[in-house]
C-alpha cells in the first residue's frame, strides 16, 4: 500500500474517535485532557486572544470563541492555550501538497487553466456533517504525520512547478491564518497569486489580516438558513454573510462562491431563491456562483446523491435572479461548466470537466463578439494545465 494512502486510511481511523462525539462533548473532553507540550517546531505566538478573568484565554479569531484552560485545544483543535496564550500549533505542517486545476477550487474567473498548488494543515472550525475532507479537517493525530513545509519552501516550489498560485485549502486557512499569512508572503515576492479556500466563519479584525494577503477566494455559503447552519454545520449564517460582504465591497480579492446542494436540506427553490437574490443585491451580478453536487460522506451517508437537475435547477434560479456567471460542478455539464457572456450569450469559456475546450476572450478579457467585459482575472489565453491532479513531495523543493 503507497504511504500515503496509509496514512490516509490511518488518519480516518483516528479522527473517526474524535468526531463521533458532539461538539459540546469534544470541548468537555478537551477539558478533561492534561495539559500537553506542543511541538516547539510548529508552535507559534498569535495575536487574537484574551485573558478572561477565571484564568483560562479566548481565542477571538472566529466566533466559536472557544476559552481554554492552561495546555487544553480550542475546537478547531490547532490553536491551544500555552502559558497562558493562545499559540498556533501547525505552523509550518502540512497534510499534504498537490497540483490541481484552479477550476478545482472552484475558481472559474482567475487564471483560467493554470495549476495552482493546494495544501492544507489540520482542523477545522465548522463541524459539518457532510464534510468530504474529514479525515484532515478534524484529525488529531496530524501533527506527528503532517509533512513539514517553511514558508519559503511551499513559494519556491509553487515557483519551481510553474504554479501561478498557491491555494488554502483542504481545511480552512482561517485556523491556520498566521501560516498562511507567511507563506502569502513569501509567495507574493514570486509573483505567486494567493487563494483561499474557506467557510468565511471568523471575526472583522483577523478577517481584516488575512486579506490583506490574499488575491482570491472561494467562500463557501453552505445554506441560507440559520437553522442549517447551526444544526448540520455547527456554526451561524452571519458571520459567513459578513465575511462575503466585507470581501466584495472593502478588499480586492478576487471572490466566487460555492453551495453544496444536499437533498431535502439547503435545495428547495424557496432557499436559492432567496440566497441568489440575498447574492445579487449585496455582492452584485458579477460575483461567480457554484452548484456543487454532494455526494454521501461522513455523518450524511443516509441520503442520496444530488440529482444533476438539482443543480441545473439552482443554476437557472440564480440567474434569472440576476446571477451572470452561475455554475453546476462536481458533475459532468459542459454547458453548467462553461462561461458565458452575459450581455450577448457567447460562450466566452467552454469546459469539458476541469478541461478548457472553448476560448472567446480577448486580450482585455472582454468577449471577442461584441466586446462586453468579463469579471475576473484573465490572459490572452488559457492556460494549458488541464484537469490534472499531481502530488508533490515538498522537501524535493527546499531553497
Ligand atoms: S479559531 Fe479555533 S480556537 Fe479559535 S475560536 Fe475558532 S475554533 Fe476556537
Amino acid at each position: 500500500m503507497p504511504h500515503s494512502r496509509s496514512r490516509r486510511v490511518f488518519l480516518r481511523k483516528v479522527s473517526r474517535q474524535w468526531v463521533a462525539a458532539p461538539i459540546a462533548c469534544r470541548q468537555n473532553l478537551l477539558a478533561m485532557t492534561a495539559p500537553e507540550a506542543f511541538d516547539p517546531q510548529s508552535t507559534v505566538a498569535t495575536h487574537y486572544w484574551h485573558k478572561l478573568e477565571d484564568g483560562r484565554v479566548q481565542c477571538d479569531v472566529c466566533p466559536r470563541f472557544c476559552k481554554m484552560h492552561e495546555g487544553q485545544r480550542g475546537l478547531c483543535f490547532v490553536r491551544a492555550n500555552q502559558d497562558g496564550a493562545v499559540v498556533l500549533t501547525s505552523h509550518g505542517r502540512s497534510s499534504g501538497y498537490c497540483i490541481d486545476p484552479i477550476e478545482k477550487k472552484p475558481l472559474n474567473h482567475y487564471l483560467p487553466g493554470t495549476p495552482i498548488l493546494s495544501f492544507g494543515t489540520a482542523g477545522c472550525n465548522l463541524a459539518c456533517k457532510f464534510c468530504q475532507n474529514w479525515d484532515i479537517s478534524k484529525s488529531r493525530e496530524w501533527d506527528t504525520l503532517a509533512d513539514a513545509a517553511a514558508p519559503e519552501a511551499v513559494a519556491f516550489a509553487a515557483l519551481r512547478l510553474g504554479c501561478r498560485s498557491v491555494a488554502y485549502t483542504y481545511n480552512d486557512p482561517v485556523v491556520f491564518l498566521e501560516y498562511a499569512i507567511d507563506v502569502a508572503r513569501a509567495c507574493h515576492k514570486h509573483d505567486i497569486k494567493s487563494v483561499a479556500v474557506t467557510a468565511g466563519y471568523m471575526t472583522p479584525e483577523p478577517r481584516r489580516e488575512l486579506y490583506q494577503y490574499m488575491d482570491a477566494a472561494n467562500v463557501d455559503l453552505k445554506g441560507f438558513t440559520e437553522d442549517f447552519y447551526f444544526k448540520i454545520c455547527g456554526g451561524h449564517l452571519q458571520p459567513v454573510l459578513d465575511t462575503l460582504v466585507y470581501l466584495k465591497h472593502e478588499t480586492r480579492v478576487w471572490l466566487e462562491i460555492t453551495t453544496l446542494l444536499i437533498p431535502g436540506q439547503n435545495d428547495s427553490d424557496e432557499e436559492i431563491d432567496r440566497m441568489t437574490r440575498w447574492g445579487v443585491t449585496h455582492l452584485g451580478p458579477d460575483v461567480p456562483w457554484h452548484f456543487t453536487a454532494f455526494h454521501p460522506d461522513w455523518k450524511m451517508l443516509d441520503l442520496p446523491p444530488t440529482p444533476p437537475a438539482t443543480l441545473t435547477r439552482a443554476r437557472r434560479i440564480a440567474m434569472d435572479n440576476g446571477v451572470r456567471y452561475a455554475y453546476t460542478g462536481n458533475v459532468r455539464d459542459e454547458e453548467g461548466g462553461s462561461t458565458y457572456c452575459h450581455h450577448c450569450g457567447e460562450k466566452l469559456i467552454g469546459r469539458d470537466g476541469y478541461k478548457i475546450t472553448a476560448w472567446s476572450l480577448d486580450s482585455g478579457g472582454k468577449c471577442r463578439t461584441c466586446g462586453t467585459g468579463c469579471a475576473g482575472l484573465f490572459e490572452a489565453s488559457a492556460g494549458t494545465w488541464g484537469a490534472r491532479r499531481q502530488p508533490v513531495r515538498l522537501k524535493d523543493f527546499v531553497a
